[in-house]
């Protein structure tokens, strides 16, 4: 194009404003909020992309047939060099394919003469990506899209100017080529732009219609009420030939009738056959009658461009502190998102260090929580299930209770309510869970008491769990669990095993006797005992899931460290099971024996109870009533034992023998099951599965391994990298906007 059809002496006001427009846009700023901009709208042939060659010397097709389907983004800047870009902004509603085709389009000249020798090539490979449907015989593709052409033209002379085209409002569809929906689509985009405080909009109105009722005013107007971005610019005056048009058109523009508060601009653009010559010679008509009356600033395009630059001006003194605050939003916004992502891990040591750093608040957690330390973390405030200490210790309270409650299989006789028996009594039975025990304490009588309630919250986190909760861990653990109370009749029951399998001893039992009444009656501990060792690991497991979301917020890497340290965790809650079946084979399969001398005690004071029950019971009634006060003489001693059968001797000796034995038995087992599945196996010791996920374990991992565990996907990087250079491009931005 000619230079001389393009204003390129700067014409535009506040020039400084602009120019700082002008640098935001180049820091990208408008992708993220709205600058002030120019859009043209107007009807379909109005003379819009004829207004827009006139301001920026762009050379747009001006066939009749052929109307805007599209918006297209014009920006001007300053640049040492002269060149122009042309890029396609895919719309908001495409598809990824789209996108990308879209997208990967670059286009490219030296100059504007340049420009206008490639530009219909340039338009006809646009058309074709954006998928624009030309032709009415053509198939397939859209009439208009959503998509923006963007063209960029960089010179030392350039103004710093952005205008945007849009297609034009039209009302009825074309048979065969424009449809009702197109109408409301071309409506919707331009509404879309004028809607928008920081856009000023230019309404081409023909010289030739009617221009009171175009539509186009009333658009404006809705979203521009108090008028102060409407301006109204009037086109093809050369085509109006009457005179009382033309003094009509003269007297629109004086704006007598004060329609638009901005008032009107009347322009000639080219002609559909006209030649290129400049604006200048075209413009040569507003000399004559009547168009001379007219005040010279409200004619031609260098006066409309002069306006423009200074609404611009206003606009952007207007709406700088809005973006000032709308860009310092964002900057904190996109810094957030940006530490959401965590650091950048590139390389592996980039990731070693990444993973590292995150196994080692895990291991801080993981101590924090066996020392019940919860203040160091407040997580440990809104989650009971990572409180370890304080559920393990809950749930092997209410182990310890219910085994001594439950765990035998038949009531021993209870003969005296010494201490060292542990028979079942009334008490020990109301009191089998640290609820029933607040409950009967002076010290927090009532029911609804808030360490009730917490005693209560511990009790589902460590008996009411759920195994299907844990599908990885169905080999491992149990859930069947019903044992009830320990049956009556003893006596009864080990007679009879007695006179079923007594051998030849004479006068006493032998130890196959006493070991299968052992077994009998120790028969419930292995589910008992299973059944604990069970819920102490779903309670781990379920503490590494929590502890592992705590310290990785990002769930995808959640994920993969969770598969990557699963095998080894599930293989240490193995041997956790493997030795509580070591510790019940070792109590249950061997002959009963112990080293305990409490075993024999207890048996000599049976033996003894029993002799003096029996002598008192072979007293008279007054004597009896003395209990333990009664005297007797040696000779009532010797005499008292002499009708007692042998097998009922035999029998009292082995019941006494067993019950003795059982309650050494049942504390060790329980204390054992404590100190080597729980504390050694699962919790404290150097191979328990809360120490699967360690530093050790990241230092262990190879580049590959880490990759996978820890390399960020393309997507990551490609979202850190954007959102890097968006807080870079606000950080700026707000430096820009400073002064
Ligand atoms: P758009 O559809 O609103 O973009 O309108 P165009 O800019 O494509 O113009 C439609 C037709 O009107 C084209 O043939 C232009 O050459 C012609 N046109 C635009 N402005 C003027 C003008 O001021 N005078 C004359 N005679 N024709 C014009
Ligand atoms: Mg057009």
């Amino acid at each position: 194009m000619p230079q001389e059809d393009t204003l390129q002496d700067n014409l535009l006001a506040s020039p400084k404003l602009l120019l700082k427009i002008d640098k935001l846009r180049e820091r990208n700023i408008g992708k993220h909020v709205p600058l002030p901009q120019l859009v043209v709208v107007g009807d379909q042939s109005s003379g819009k992309s004829s207004l827009l060659e006139s301001l920026t010397g762009i050379p747009f097709p001006r066939d009749v047939g052929l109307c805007t389907r599209y918006a297209t983004q014009i920006t001007q800047r300053r640049d040492n060099s002269t060149h122009v870009n042309i890029t396609i902004i895919p719309g908001p509603r495409s598809t990824d394919e789209h996108k990308s085709h879209v997208e990967t389009y670059y286009g490219s000249a030296l100059s504007g003469d340049d420009l206008r020798a490639k530009f219909p090539a340039i338009l006809q490979e646009v058309n074709a990506r954006m998928g624009i449907r030309l032709s009415s015989s053509a198939k397939g593709g859209t009439v208009f899209s959503e998509d923006i052409l963007k063209i960029e033209i960089c010179g030392p002379k350039e103004d710093y100017l952005t205008v945007i085209d849009v297609p034009g409002i039209f009302r009825n569809p074309t048979e065969g080529v424009t449809t009702k929906q197109d109408i409301d689509m071309v409506r919707n985009m331009v509404t879309e732009y004028i809607r928008d405080n920081r856009t000023i909009i230019l309404a081409v109105l023909p010289c030739n219609i009617d221009i009171a009722n175009q539509e186009i005013l009333t658009l404006a107007e809705e979203y521009d009420q108090k008028g102060e971005r409407t301006l109204g610019i009037l086109t093809k005056p050369d085509l109006v030939l009457e005179d009382s048009s033309k003094n009509a058109i003269c007297s629109i523009v004086e704006n007598k009738r004060k329609q638009l508060t901005l008032g009107y601009y009347v322009v000639r653009g080219r002609g559909a056959d006209q030649d290129d010559s400049g604006y200048e010679s075209r413009e040569q008509m507003f000399n004559e009658d009547p168009w001379r009356r007219l005040d010279k600033g409200r004619v031609g395009v260098r006066a409309l461009k002069a306006k423009l630059g200074e609404l611009l001006g206003d606009m952007a003194r207007r709406e700088f502190p809005k973006l000032r605050k709308d860009i310092g939003e964002m900057l904190s916004r996109a810094e957030k998102e940006r530490d959401g992502l965590g650091p950048s891990r590139g390389n592996d040591t980039e990731q070693r260090i990444f993973l590292s750093h995150i196994a080692d608040k895990f291991q801080e957690l993981v101590k924090a929580s066996l020392e019940a330390r919860y203040y160091h973390d407040p997580a440990f405030e809104t989650s009971l299930h990572l409180k370890l200490a304080t559920l393990m210790a809950f749930l092997a309270e209410n182990f310890s209770r219910e085994f001594e409650v439950k765990a035998a299989y038949r009531n021993f006789e209870n003969r005296n309510s010494d201490d060292d028996y542990d028979g079942i009594d009334e008490n020990v039975k109301n009191e089998m869970n640290l609820l029933q025990v607040l409950e009967n304490s002076s010290v927090c009588p009532s029911s609804s008491s808030a360490a009730s309630e917490a005693v209560r919250m511990l009790e589902s986190a460590t008996q009411e769990l759920d195994p299907g909760e844990f599908p990885e861990l169905h080999d491992i653990i149990c859930d069947e669990y019903e044992v009830g109370y320990p049956e009556d009749g003893i006596m009864d029951w080990i007679t009879n095993l007695y006179v079923r399998s007594r051998g030849m001893e004479l006068g006493h039992y032998s130890d196959a006797v006493q070991a299968s009444a052992w077994k009998e009656q120790s028969k419930k501990w292995p589910v008992m005992s299973r059944v604990f060792a069970s819920r102490a690991i779903m309670i781990i497991q379920r503490f590494i899931a929590n502890a592992l979301s705590i310290v990785c917020t990002d769930s995808a890497l959640q994920g993969t460290l969770w598969s990557c340290i699963q095998e080894e965790v599930l293989q240490r809650y193995r041997r956790a099971t493997c030795f509580l079946e070591y510790l019940l084979s070792v109590e249950r399969e061997f002959n009963p024996y112990t080293l305990n001398k409490h075993f024999s005690k207890a048996r000599q004071e049976a033996l003894a109870d029993r002799a003096a029950d029996h002598i008192l019971s072979t007293l008279p009634g007054s004597m009896q009533d003395a209990g333990d006060n009664a005297s007797i003489t040696i000779g009532q001693i010797r005499s008292s034992t002499k009708d007692k059968s042998n097998i009922q001797d035999v029998a009292e000796q082995l019941h006494d023998g067993l019950s003795s034995y059982y309650d050494v038995a049942r504390k060790r087992f329980v204390d054992n099951v404590w100190a080597y599945v729980v504390q050694s196996h699962l919790l404290f010791g150097p191979n328990t599965p809360l120490k699967v996920f360690t530093q050790d374990w990241v230092i262990g991992l190879n580049a590959e391994q880490l990759e996978a565990i820890a390399g960020e996907s393309s997507s990551v990087k490609e979202q850190r990298a954007n959102l890097a250079r968006k807080i870079e491009d606000l950080k700026e931005a707000k430096k820009i906007l400073q002064f």
